[in-house]
């Protein structure tokens, strides 16, 4: 069995369940969701919860309906999503996928808390988060950093692209944010430096730099996005496990441009210091007075930050 460690949160907060694998907990009740061309099947643990279940599922096919904007179809036919309830806590937490679990091309297991709130649940990030590890394909652990690095780029991008959130609210958080993923002193490449800064946020920067990068090199006709549809398309979800080089070349390809690669072989041993105020300025995104940022619509790159949070026309879905 395809066993997907890779997408594991690290550290996992949540799991007191040391008995038995995760899609072998007890099942209180079942319902099957259609979303982006998939059938969901999702399951509720036993377990104390304030909200009506309605919210539960309300919850899931936003987040369903967000990285089906994105790659144009759930990346992967069927899913099983077991939430378990925890009591005395809210909000949600502990989130995990795996490839290849009973039949299901993929398995999620997410916590949500007694007392969560609808408005946490609106605010959530890991529900998307974990369905966009679904659609690429299960790595080593040397590679761990592309999938942390992609659902963590991707999920507020699809979300945006949703209309679910605004582009400020997510280039705000990426200004923030990004810097978390600089190389440290003894740095030796994403594939050789598995701390958790490097695994995240160094794998966010090598997405937002391959999205700018591509679309620089194609005229913004391109994008990361198109990239990652053309993996999934091809098969590359995370039930397979294609090496690394495979699923960048598949992506180049469909670009017409060789920067992931190129990049890959840059990034994999060498610490690579991303210049992240130039990057900022260059795409137009400048602090606002009194927090958050605004946009300059001058800036040399503001028509590739555009693109990049820009939901496909529905005739490029596929
Ligand atoms: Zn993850």
């Amino acid at each position: 069995m395809p066993f997907h460690a890779g997408a594991q949160h690290w550290p996992d907060h949540g799991d007191r369940h040391h008995w038995g694998p995760p899609w072998r907990q007890p099942v209180a009740s079942s319902r099957t969701i259609e979303a982006g061309g998939a059938r969901i099947q999702l399951d509720f643990s036993p377990g104390p919860l304030d909200l009506p279940p309605a919210a539960i599922v309300q919850w899931v096919q936003r987040a369903a309906r967000a990285v089906t904007v994105y790659y144009g179809h759930f990346p992967v036919d069927r899913e099983r999503i077991l939430v378990q309830f925890v009591p005395g806590q809210a909000g949600v937490f502990g989130g995990t996928t795996w490839g290849g679990v009973d039949g299901f091309p993929a398995f999620t297991r997410i916590h949500v808390g007694q007392h969560t709130t609808v408005k946490q649940l609106v605010a959530d990030w890991m529900m998307t988060h974990e369905m966009v590890h679904t659609a690429f394909p299960s790595q080593v652990d040397s590679h761990h950093w592309i999938e942390e690095g992609l659902a963590t780029y991707i999920e507020p991008v699809a979300r945006v692209q949703a209309g679910f959130l605004t582009a400020a609210k997510i280039w705000g958080d990426m200004v923030r944010d990004m810097s978390q993923g600089d190389p440290q002193p003894g740095d030796e490449g994403l594939d050789r430096t598995h701390t958790w800064g490097r695994t995240y946020w160094g794998g966010a920067q090598f997405c937002l730099l391959a999205d700018v990068t591509i679309r620089k090199q194609t005229g913004n006709r391109k994008g990361l996005q198109d990239a990652l549809r053309a993996i999934v398309n091809s098969g590359g979800t995370i039930n397979t496990n294609w090496p690394l080089t495979k699923a960048l070349a598949v992506g180049d390809e469909a670009t017409g441009v060789t920067v992931l690669m190129d990049q890959y072989n840059r990034m994999k041993d060498t610490p690579v210091k991303i210049d992240l105020n130039a990057l900022w300025r260059e795409l137009g995104v400048e602090h606002a007075d009194g927090g958050g940022v605004i946009f300059n619509a001058a800036a040399r790159l503001a028509s590739i930050r555009r693109a990049i949070t820009r939901a496909p026309k529905a005739a490029d879905r596929q």
